[in-house]
């Protein structure tokens, strides 16, 4: 798809963020560019349109950029899985590694119910603990995950093989 590469050129990459050594990942210069923020839309669109997803799971922060238009254009609800003690209502969460410690996702109590299809959204996957435990909290409800679908992929880190065999669809990789 020839929109694949305006999409990877917009992304910058910022060596020794936030720390030495990490080279990150902005999605903020795609965001500025409305032809190619708007094709990354279009493109998870036209997978999912039609796919009977009934959820849009966004991942905080930046799965709250891209899930909820692609929530509005296929039809489906957008619910937000949030860092600790953002969420006021009661929650279920999930604790999950980091490099260094631990962190968690808390996701709101009825916000997904018994039977609802999801589809979770982030803008990347690296080692993979972020997208496993957004999709350990909505099988914990009864959820089916169809897939996951992030903008970018660090495939050096096999962040895939600690997703259970759930597909996984991304737009670039990045080396
Ligand atoms: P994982 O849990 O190791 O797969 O890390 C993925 C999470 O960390 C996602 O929520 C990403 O937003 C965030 N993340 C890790 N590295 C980068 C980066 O280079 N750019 C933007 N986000 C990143």
């Amino acid at each position: 798809d020839p929109r694949v590469h305006a999409i990877k050129t917009k992304i910058r990459v910022v060596p020794n963020f936030p720390k030495p050594g990490i080279m990150f990942q902005d999605i903020t210069t795609l965001l500025l560019d409305p032809k190619a923020f708007k094709d990354t839309i279009d493109m998870f669109v036209e997978r999912y349109k039609g796919k009977n997803i009934s959820v849009v799971a966004g991942i905080e922060a930046r799965g709250f950029i891209f899930g909820p238009p692609i929530a509005l254009a296929i039809g489906a609800k957008f619910v937000p899985l949030r860092k600790p003690r953002k969420l006021p209502g009661d929650v279920i969460f999930e604790e999950y590694t980091l490099e260094y410690g631990r962190d968690r996702l808390e996701m709101h109590v009825g916000a997904v119910e018994q039977g609802d299809r999801a589809l979770v959204v982030d803008d990347l996957i690296a080692t993979g603990g972020t997208l496993c435990a957004a999709m350990s909290l909505l099988e914990r409800v009864g959820a089916e995950v169809v897939e996951c679908a992030c903008l970018i992929e660090l495939p050096d880190l096999q962040g895939r093989e600690r997703l259970n065999g759930k597909p996984l669809y991304v737009l670039v990789e990045s080396h």
